[in-house]
């Protein structure tokens, strides 16, 4: 141990190899715990800094003569892309999996076998294949079976939405190379999810590092719904012209359509669902990867193990299933640290449609019963007037302060109290199931406490009950905040087909005047301030927004050294965000390095790239 951090002390890989300054948060901690053998399970959000938790103790265990580090992953599509990543930094890196030829397969295996890769990737299945074991055996033996990083470890877990049976047989590495350390990482933090890791991989004597799950540079806001697809292009004009994003809709049609319309509106929108065939999937990842500003409008089969660094936005037409999937999904934003907003629009539709998958869902009461308490829990935050960022943490354990950087913060909403005109709808309900016992729907409740004649209304008489009209004073949109908290709350449920309206037990309470409702008062458009970054918007199409503020010649810089960029990725067939990531473009654009010292100064510029490509991006400077 003391001779491997004499030789390679971590500070000097991160600022060599990648060229980044300082170690993030627990990284350091980590990267000494694993250099010195230990096994580790790693917590951290998406976009922490999991991926140099694994990366800097492989290069370091192999420059102390350990051999070779195997990465596990699930993401096959992506192992290219993080392998030429790595090759670019200057670390011997491969991967193995079903897209290579026999002649590729063996030529990596070579490597392996050799000692020389520092690290490689591999699916889990390829773990438990006898041939593969075989090899394995035979590096372990010669002492250069270095280390095992197990990705996206939740996926071992039942509990999880990931699961993959593939990962339970992990659980081998353990038993038959009990000399070389493991390291596992997840974004997933529930305690039940972290506790099946480690059991069924066998990490009980791990360390335990859980981050904070914060992610400041993330902005948060959530809308009600009112023409969701106008809000979202409003938002996407305002806010992020040029930007790339991600947007989240429910079901495959939807996704269909949404990008056929944002398309239709000029966007660079491309559709994403399981339903797509496998090439038309992988040839929209790879635009959304290697092109600047293309919107993915993506059902949650999108999204893992991205690490595009620089997607500015995440948006949500349609209410996740629970806070831990909005964390996720809204986590693919702003990996770069730059600012980054994560937006959802919500409605009452949302909260219903929600409610009843998991009333049809086959699984035991049990488990509805957790799934029903999570979406509480989600529609709490959703219908929050208080900090959003402060509700989220505390969901995951952490305590926090308000942080001036969600809508709430920023534009607190105001609030009324809606007891009242809870009062009315409830007994509303009421009125019809005395009448008859007939069941409505949202439309005709509001119709009916607001007044109007429909012809539904004449023909059950609705006109003579004594909650006809009793709500006239407020509009339609304040009665659908109303009904929503109510079913949020539990104390109205919506069912069927039609979504019928029915009282639950605890309606009781709040008509006899025990419970206060505060609500929202609804807003239609909040007025926001464009994130604080670039130089406004761009003059014209071929001018890009930076991730940082920049002045008009800066700014011209970052755009030619982004032009620059492309040739080289297109070269190398890597996105472009392999070669330098936007931050560091816009860093050298800003600093204007004049000589190849200055230039290594700039995070993000390691010494492999500096003698690639420093030459080159002085002569774009100049
Ligand atoms: P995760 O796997 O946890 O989602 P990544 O490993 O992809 O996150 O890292 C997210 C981003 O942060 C990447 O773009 C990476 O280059 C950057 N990053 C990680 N650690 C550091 C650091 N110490 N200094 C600067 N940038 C970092
Ligand atoms: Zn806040």
């Amino acid at each position: 141990m003391s001779q491997l951090t004499q030789k390679s002390p971590p500070l000097n890989i991160l600022q060599e190899v990648f060229g980044y300054p300082v170690f993030r948060g627990a990284q350091e901690q980590i990267v000494n715990h694993v250099c010195a053998s230990g096994d580790a399970l790693v917590l951290m959000p998406t976009g922490g800094g999991k991926s140099l938790c694994y990366q800097i103790p492989a290069i370091a265990r192999h420059r102390a003569g350990r051999g070779v580090s195997i990465v596990v992953s699930p993401l096959i599509a992506l192992m290219h892309d993080q392998v030429g990543a790595l090759e670019e930094a200057g670390v011997h890196a491969a991967f193995l999996n079903s897209s290579l030829s026999g002649e590729q397969a063996a030529h990596v295996e070579r490597e392996m076998m050799s000692g020389r890769l520092v690290m490689l990737y591999a699916a889990p299945e390829r773990i438990t294949n006898p041939r593969f074991l075989a090899q394995m055996d035979s590096l372990y033996e010669r002492g250069l079976l270095s280390l095992f990083a197990i990705d996206e470890a939740h996926c071992v877990s039942q509990w999880g939405h990931d699961f993959r049976s593939e990962y339970l047989a992990l659980s081998l590495l353990h038993e038959r190379y009990p000399e070389v350390p493991r390291i596992a990482l997840t974004a997933t933090a529930d305690d039940l999810t972290r506790a099946d890791i480690i059991e069924r991989l066998r990490l009980e004597e791990a360390q335990i590092f859980i981050s904070s799950f914060d992610r400041p540079n993330i902005r948060y806001a959530i809308v009600e719904k009112d023409k969701p697809r106008e809000q979202l292009l409003r938002f996407i004009r305002d806010e992020h012209e040029d930007d790339a994003g991600i947007v989240y809709c429910q079901s495959r049609k939807k996704v269909e359509e949404t990008a056929a319309w944002l398309e239709s509106e000029g966007l660079k929108a491309l559709p994403y669902h399981a339903g797509l065939d496998v090439a038309v999937r992988q040839r929209h990842q790879d635009r959304f990867l290697r092109e600047d500003s293309v919107v993915m409008v993506a059902t949650i089969a999108f999204g893992m193990g991205i690490d595009k660094p620089d997607v500015r936005f995440v948006a949500h037409l349609d209410l996740p299933k629970n806070i831990e999937s909005y964390y996720q999904e809204t986590g693919r934003a702003g990996r770069d640290g730059a600012p980054a907003e994560a937006w959802m629009a919500y409605g009452l539709a949302d909260v219903v449609n929600q409610r009843r998958m998991i009333d049809e869902s086959p699984a035991g009461e049990e488990f509805k019963k957790g799934q029903r308490g999570k979406l509480d829990a989600l529609l709490a935050l959703a219908e929050a007037t208080d900090c959003r960022r402060v509700r989220l943490l505390s969901y995951f354990g952490e305590a926090s302060q308000p942080c001036g950087n969600c809508d709430n913060c920023l534009h607190p909403p105001a609030t009324w109290d809606g007891t009242d005109a809870s009062r009315k709808l409830l007994s509303c309900i009421y009125r019809f199931h005395q009448n008859g016992g007939q069941r409505f729907g949202a439309g005709h409740l509001i119709d009916v406490l607001r007044g109007k004649v429909t012809d539904k209304v004449t023909q059950y008489g609705h006109q003579t009950l004594s909650t006809w009209a009793v709500g006239a004073d407020l509009p339609e949109q304040q009665w659908r905040a109303v009904l929503r908290q109510l079913i949020s709350l539990g104390h109205v449920v919506a069912e069927g087909e039609y979504m019928t309206l029915a009282l639950a037990d605890s309606a009781r309470a709040v008509l006899k005047g025990e419970v206060q409702l505060l609500l929202r008062v609804p807003t239609v458009a909040p007025k926001k301030g464009r994130l604080a970054r670039g130089s406004g918007k761009p003059a014209t199409s071929n001018r890009s927004a930076a991730p940082i503020e920049l002045d008009e010649d800066a700014q011209l810089r970052f755009d030619q050294l982004k032009a620059w960029r492309a040739e080289v990725a297109k070269e190398h067939s890597l996105p472009a965000y392999v070669i330098f990531q936007n931050v560091t473009l816009a860093e050298m654009a800003k600093q204007h390095p004049q000589t190849l010292d200055e230039l290594a100064q700039i995070s993000g510029v390691g010494a492999k790239k500096l003698e690639a490509y420093g030459e080159q991006i002085l002569r774009v400077l100049e």
